[in-house]
């Protein structure tokens, strides 16, 4: 069954109303009307099950019939900082980064980053992506939408408090110690995982050090040099096998 992420969604209301964008979607895209049955999504994981009750002058009226079981949130948060990619490569991310359950991604300027995005392009990029992930929501039944921060330098995110019981990593190809397994494996789960992810070039030794000395363990996802956008995937989907609820 179709489902509709609505962000004031109020479980104690009989009938809610979509407007704009959304019922656009509904009436044009997919071609809904009255009598179809339809999900109501909303934040801290509501799901309410309705019916198009009535259509008119493009507001969608959607009776609720039935409130579901409340979708658990994800059992670790996982943080990707994806430092900036071509746009395919960046849309990829967003997109199945979304579907493997990301909580939170945020977008960076490094060293060696080739794409340049400045003033309101920065803002057209986020809701772009924005879009993406909330396509991918319906698509895939997540509890609330990816969040998406706008770009940030590495001095920021390598600075900032991520709160207690946080894993903070550098997915760093040149790290010879350190594997992704021996980190995870068989570990109890950290509340949350930060992982910084480089470049088309990779990071710089200077921005490892950097990341380093804000707390930031340097690991190894092998030895293959795998593309960024595989190498943040793949992360994800580890994390969320060993301690997440990829199971
Ligand atoms: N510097 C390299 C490739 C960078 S790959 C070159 O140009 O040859 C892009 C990003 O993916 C890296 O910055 C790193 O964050 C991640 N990555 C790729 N392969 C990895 C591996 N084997 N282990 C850890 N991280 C990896």
């Amino acid at each position: 069954m179709r489902r509709f992420f609505v962000e004031d969604l109020d479980p104690a209301q009989a009938r809610i109303e979509i407007k704009g964008d959304e019922a656009r979607h509904m009436l044009q895209v997919l071609r809904m009307g009255k009598g179809h049955s339809l999900i109501l999504a909303g934040p801290g994981g509501i799901r309410l099950k309705g019916r198009i009750d009535s259509v008119e002058g493009g507001i969608v009226t959607v009776a609720i019939e039935e409130q579901l079981t409340p979708v658990s949130p994800p059992p670790v948060e996982i943080v990707l900082c994806q430092s900036l990619l071509k746009a395919p490569s960046m849309d990829l991310v967003v997109q199945k980064a979304s579907e493997l359950g990301l909580s939170l991604l945020i977008p960076f300027a490094s060293e060696r980053t080739v794409v340049k995005l400045t003033g309101d392009k920065v803002e057209r990029k986020l809701s772009h992506w924005k879009g993406i992930a909330k396509a991918s929501l319906k698509q895939s039944d997540r509890n609330e939408p990816l969040e998406i921060e706008t770009l940030a330098e590495l001095s920021a995110l390598v600075g900032r408090d991520w709160g207690e019981n946080s894993l903070k990593l550098i997915l760093w190809e040149g790290e010879r110690g350190q594997g992704i397994k021996a980190l995870i494996r068989g570990k109890p789960p950290n509340k949350r995982v930060v992982a910084l992810v480089g470049p088309e070039g990779g990071f710089s030794k200077r921005e490892v050090n950097q990341a380093m000395a804000g707390g930031f363990e340097p690991v190894s996802l092998g030895p293959r040099i795998l593309r960024a956008e595989t190498a943040a995937l793949t992360l994800i989907t580890l994390i969320q096998y060993e301690w997440g609820d990829l199971s």
